[in-house]
């Protein structure tokens, strides 16, 4: 039986995992072919590239899970396979010796090594070789972001990240010789943030998967007896530099990635070699692991957790079919609102996450009422319980007079492409192709099709220009409110967009600054309701709740509850399904760019549309 990088990451989740796997006898038949080795990779690449897109989005809306096998879905490959020869051909201008790497992964170095009957492979992404070193470089579809901003300090000063860029490659500050860690924050903190690379389920993922590549071709070199070649070999991470401004040069139509203007690198490469050999002990455990869970062979349930990565882009693909369906989809345990530290027993002791559901607590009437504290969790319970809704009429009511008309209710759908397009923008740069715009002149005075503009780019050239004109167009910076469902993330985006256009920054940032959010009506927001002259407890409280919201604030759970409009008679039903049909544009046919381009327009507006009408639903509730 093979055994892949990617086998070796799934089947070490739980002992039920390869049990599931054998009874779907998808992957534990004797070999794989290096086509079944590349289109396990491939899922594996798109999940973490898809992912990381997401990670990047601000809307606290549920994204519908990705479904692999989707033709679109593949489009995004290409900007995986990008960033695989970008950082290949850093490596080969930077480094010294040969250097191996190909979009392909049937011109990649490959390791294997066979013990107990069962055969450990992987490719490497880049690979480098020189006299006396060899350079192993896993290419990942994330952002040095993440791990710069493992950050701390003393008490009352600046905070310091635990890694140091030199020379474009990020290093551990313990491993920098003569490093005065100290001076900028305190061990504890330091090691503390150090321990997270360490957490498999965390972001840990990406250095638990070089360490396991590592231990592949550790165990070849141990099979053939040259161990004494390990010492020459190093492990870095090649990803994107989340700091690098793209200046805007193309050459035959194509983006060409020169060091920007502060002298940044689109790829930055981190030095693992330490961390991942100090993981070998764990990596060595989970290989035990997996060859007694073979052995066991048993499909029976087992506890949920950390493994499961439930609601993580990574999520296991047995949770939603199988393993989570003891959770139900409504009104859960877990969908009491922001629970993350969940609830305290009679005795003192936290009982929170799938804890709950393995400890049987798993609707929400199931958590005894003794262990709740919060008014707003006590609303989820009491509405669930008489099956109705609640309403907090005078903060709802002084929040609409905050509001100035008309109203500009906007939405913006966009892109973040992992490589940026357009001059200015960043890798993962929430990059908008869309807006919808529905003007409310007076309360309750919007037609639907007459005070309604939407502006979609035609194609995937840079339109922003012309949709920063059409936006002042039709919204004076000068008046009314600027409206949206978690407006922060449409205030981000035209901050970025001031920055980029700096000719429009002035009535931009006017704009920006009479962001309005719906949620601020519908739940609350406490410094604003304070400001206003609430208690803080009241302040805390959501404004308005029905048990059928089930915890969330999203548009597809409110628009039910106040209206009968519905996405999904829709043929873009949400924003995921949005994105791909932008990035597929290339692809299709005149007729079918036509279709796709219609449902675009109406999805957008109907986003727009769900605010208009929720907003006079609410009213005329208030008004009551
Ligand atoms: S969902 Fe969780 S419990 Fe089920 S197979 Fe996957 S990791 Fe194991």
């Amino acid at each position: 039986m093979a055994i892949t990088k990617t086998n070796f990451i799934n089947y070490t989740r739980c002992k039920r995992f390869v049990a599931l796997e054998e009874i779907h006898k998808e992957k534990l038949l004797a070999d794989i072919s290096y086509q079944d080795y590349k289109k396990e990779e491939d899922e594996d690449k798109l999940v973490e590239l898809v992912g990381s897109m997401y990670e990047t989005d601000s809307e606290d809306n549920e994204h519908d899970l990705i479904n692999k096998e989707n033709r679109y879905l593949e489009v995004m490959m290409k900007y995986y396979n990008e960033i695989e020869l970008l950082v290949g051909d850093y490596v080969k201008e930077h480094f010294e010796g040969k250097t191996i790497y190909s979009k392909n992964n049937f011109y990649q170095e490959c390791f294997d090594f066979n013990d107990n009957g069962l055969k450990y492979m992987c490719y490497v992404d880049v690979y480098n070789e020189q006299d006396d070193r060899i350079n192993i470089i896993e290419v990942k579809a994330t952002t040095t972001n993440k791990f710069l901003s493992l950050k701390y300090n003393h008490p009352k000063k600046d905070k310091y990240s635990i890694f140091l860029k030199k020379y474009n490659i990020l290093y551990l500050k313990d491993e920098i010789e003569g490093y005065d860690i100290l001076q900028e924050m305190p061990l504890k903190k330091y090691e503390l943030g150090r321990s997270k690379l360490f957490d498999r389920y965390g972001l840990g993922k990406y250095v638990y998967d070089l360490a396991v590549q590592r231990f592949i071709i550790e165990g070849e070199y141990r099979e053939s007896n040259n161990e004494d070649k390990l010492k020459n070999f190093h492990y870095y991470l090649g990803i994107l530099n989340h700091e690098y401004v793209f200046d805007g040069t193309y050459e035959d139509n194509k983006p060409v990635y020169n060091p920007d203007a502060n002298g940044n690198e689109i790829v930055t490469l981190i030095d693992l070699t330490k961390v991942t050999e100090e993981m070998q002990k764990m990596v060595y455990e989970d290989k035990q692991r997996l060859e007694e869970y073979i052995k066991l062979s048993d499909a029976s349930p087992c506890k949920l957790g950390a493994s499961c990565e439930y609601k993580k882009q990574t999520e296991c693909k047995y949770f939603a079919p199988i393993c989570g369906q003891i959770i139900p989809p409504k009104n859960s345990s877990l969908a009491y609102k922001r629970n993350g530290f969940g609830f305290k027993d009679e005795k003192g002791t936290r009982h929170k996450g799938l804890d709950l559901i393995n400890e049987g607590y798993i609707n929400m009437l199931d958590i005894p009422e003794a262990w709740i504290t919060s008014k707003n969790h006590q609303i989820q319970r009491d509405t669930l319980v008489s099956q109705s809704e609640y309403i907090n009429k005078d903060k709802i009511k002084i929040m609409f007079k905050q509001l100035k008309y008309p109203i500009y209710h906007l939405d913006f759908e966009t892109f973040p492409c992992p490589l940026p397009r357009f001059k200015g923008e960043k890798p993962y740069m929430q990059s908008p192709f869309e807006f919808s715009l529905h003007i409310e002149r007076e309360p309750g005075v919007c037609d639907k099709d007459k005070d309604n503009y939407v502006f979609l780019a035609p194609d995937h050239k840079d339109h922003r220009e012309e949709m920063i004109k059409a936006m002042l167009k039709y919204m004076d910076p000068d008046q009314g409110t600027l409206f949206a469902q978690n407006v922060a993330f449409e205030k981000g985006r035209i901050k970025e967009l001031s920055y980029i256009f700096p000719e429009y920054k002035e009535p931009l940032l006017k704009l920006y600054n009479r962001g309005f959010d719906l949620i601020w009506l519908l739940d609350t927001n406490s410094k604003l309701y304070q400001e206003l002259g609430f208690s803080e407890e009241e302040a805390k409280t959501m404004n308005f709740y029905d048990y059928k919201m089930s915890g969330s604030f999203s548009i597809k759970k409110t628009l039910p509850v106040f209206t009968d409009l519905t996405y999904d008679n829709l043929e873009v039903r949400n924003g995921t399904m949005a994105i791909i049909e932008y990035a597929s544009y290339p692809y299709m046919s005149k007729e079918e760019f036509k279709l796709k381009y219609d449902a675009l327009v109406e999805y957008c507006k109907q986003d727009t549309w769900a605010m208009v009408a929720i907003l006079d639903s609410l009213r005329k509730i208030v008004n009551k």
